[in-house]
């Protein structure tokens, strides 16, 4: 069993509460998670955390720590205050939430936020009007192929036409884990 003895993170209850309407993704709020971790977790404001590191820790891929990093360093959610030994960057977690700032358009149109009309258009037409898991014309909806929470993005690449049964059948899962399988269009 987990024990407050073998160690703990302190943070303080204002920040839990910002991050929770910071409108983070998923992969975002795991990377988050790891450097409270390897920083306020070993009573130190900073440390050098590299990317290959973070990616082992939240057990993602590289390229899209990279990617979703950056967007917290925008967002100055996460600073960089340094280089470390092995060239990795120094990094803390930006306390001053009154510094963060909302997400870019390209963050919020492409990970976050609701799907444009304009894309839903898009994907359904592209679909030609049938689910891409059974081909169902009824009851369509769109699914995110590698899954939103996973920091999925909505883009016409990863957005699919699906009926609500597959939709839901799929739920958080990637297309492995569901054992669904998509069909070629027409
Ligand atoms: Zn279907």
């Amino acid at each position: 069993m987990p024990q407050i003895e073998d160690g703990y993170t302190r943070l303080a209850n204002e920040i839990l509460e910002h991050i929770m309407k910071a409108s983070l993704n998923g992969t975002q709020f795991r990377i988050v998670m790891a450097v409270w971790r390897y920083t306020y977790g070993f009573q130190r404001k900073e440390h050098d955390l590299s990317l290959t590191f973070l990616a082992k820790a939240i057990d993602a891929g590289r390229g899209q720590v990279d990617r979703e990093m950056t967007a917290l360093i925008d967002r100055k959610i996460i600073i960089v205050v340094g280089t470390g030994g092995r060239g990795s960057r120094v990094i803390a977690f930006n306390k001053n939430h009154s510094e963060w700032t909302v997400p870019t358009m390209t963050t919020a149109g492409s990970t976050q936020g609701i799907i444009s009309k304009e894309i839903r258009k898009e994907v359904i037409e592209r679909d030609r009007y049938e689910c891409r898991y059974c081909g169902s014309k009824e009851d369509l909806t769109l699914d995110h192929v590698f899954p939103k929470s996973l920091g999925g993005e909505n883009t016409i690449q990863n957005l699919v036409t699906a009926c609500r049964v597959c939709n839901s059948r799929k739920g958080a899962k990637t297309l492995e884990q569901s054992g669904l399988t998509l069909r070629s269009i027409g």
